[in-house]
């Protein structure tokens, strides 16, 4: 069997451009979708990361800023930015880039960005809503893999999906959206044992460990979907997943790769959220 390659950059592609059919209604309707992203210190992969989301926001028509604070900010100031942000009714989005330096406590902050405008989909209030599968906005990485699910009409119901990574932004709530459309889930993290046999068990595979080539033909059945969420620079500058996917290429009946992956979903789906905060559909 070779894997169908679910590309990510193609489907990315094809929702922006309804995205920005529906920008342009709510421009029309003088409604201005608009994101505020608030970067703090000069790490180049976050500042890359930001400059990628304000593009992709221009695309489809989203107004957006930076604002950028010097990463001896205190909490305080960072709170007082966002509380600015809060009031102000031209902002739908906020969204605050992770990492923060070790002297904010990141909790506080997303905990203080208010939940109708918490795009990222991490603030406590949203997290429990989407476990009661409530309508919110989901987190953009498991919500673009679940988009991804669903561009190809992969049924998830009755599936046993083994999720390898448990961080809060990625394994653990890609698992609750996958239970939430009745697959069987398994997480593993770096306290597993065995962790081949889970992995062979598995039926849809989704991979957020931060390594390279952690997972190759030898961990997966055939037949099995795998999911690389795994960013990962190479000495060449290149990027790679946390999977080998020559190798589980000859194996899966879909795959995706890196780049051109999970990656572009991610930003994809903060415009959906963004646009979904605009239409003041979550209260
Ligand atoms: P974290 O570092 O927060 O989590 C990594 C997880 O992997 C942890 O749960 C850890 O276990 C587990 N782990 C580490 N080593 C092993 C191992 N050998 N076997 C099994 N499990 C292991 O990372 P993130 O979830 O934030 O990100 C994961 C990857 O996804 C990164 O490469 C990141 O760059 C990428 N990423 C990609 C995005 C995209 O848009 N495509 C978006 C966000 C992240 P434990 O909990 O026990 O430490």
């Amino acid at each position: 069997m070779v894997a169908e390659v679910i590309n990510g950059k193609d489907l990315s592609m094809e929702l922006k451009s309804e995205m920005k059919k529906e920008v342009h209604d709510l421009r029309n309707k003088n409604v201005v979708p608009h994101l505020t992203v608030v970067l703090v210190g000069n790490n180049p992969a976050s500042e890359s990361y930001v400059n990628g989301k304000k593009r992709a926001s221009e695309e489809v028509g989203i107004s957006s800023e930076i604002i950028k604070l010097e990463d001896t900010v205190t909490e305080k100031e960072l709170l007082k930015v966002i509380d600015r942000l809060n009031r102000n009714d031209k902002v739908h989005g906020i969204l605050v880039q992770l990492p923060l330096p070790n002297h904010i406590h990141v909790q506080h902050i997303i905990e203080f960005i208010d939940p109708k405008k918490d795009v990222d989909g991490f603030h406590p209030y949203n997290i429990g809503k989407m476990m009661t599968g409530q309508d919110t906005f989901l987190p953009c990485t498991p919500y673009g893999i679940l988009t991804m699910l669903r561009s190809k009409n992969i049924t998830i119901e009755g599936k046993h999906a083994v999720i390898i990574g448990r961080s809060n932004i990625v394994g653990k709530p890609v698992g609750q959206l996958l239970l939430n459309e009745n697959a069987t889930v398994t997480y593993c993290h770096s306290k597993t044992k065995n962790l081949k046999e889970i992995t062979r068990l598995a039926d849809i595979l989704v991979v957020a460990v931060g390594k390279p080539n952690v997972i190759d033909k030898h961990y997966v059945k055939d037949g099995v979907i795998v999911i690389d969420v795994g960013i990962n620079r190479l000495d060449d500058g290149s990027l790679t997943g946390d999977v080998d996917f020559d190798s589980c290429l000859e194996k899966a009946s879909y795959i995706t790769p890196v780049p051109r992956g999970v990656g572009p979903m991610t930003i994809t789906m903060l415009l959906h959220n963004t646009i979904k905060a605009a239409k003041g559909m979550v209260q």
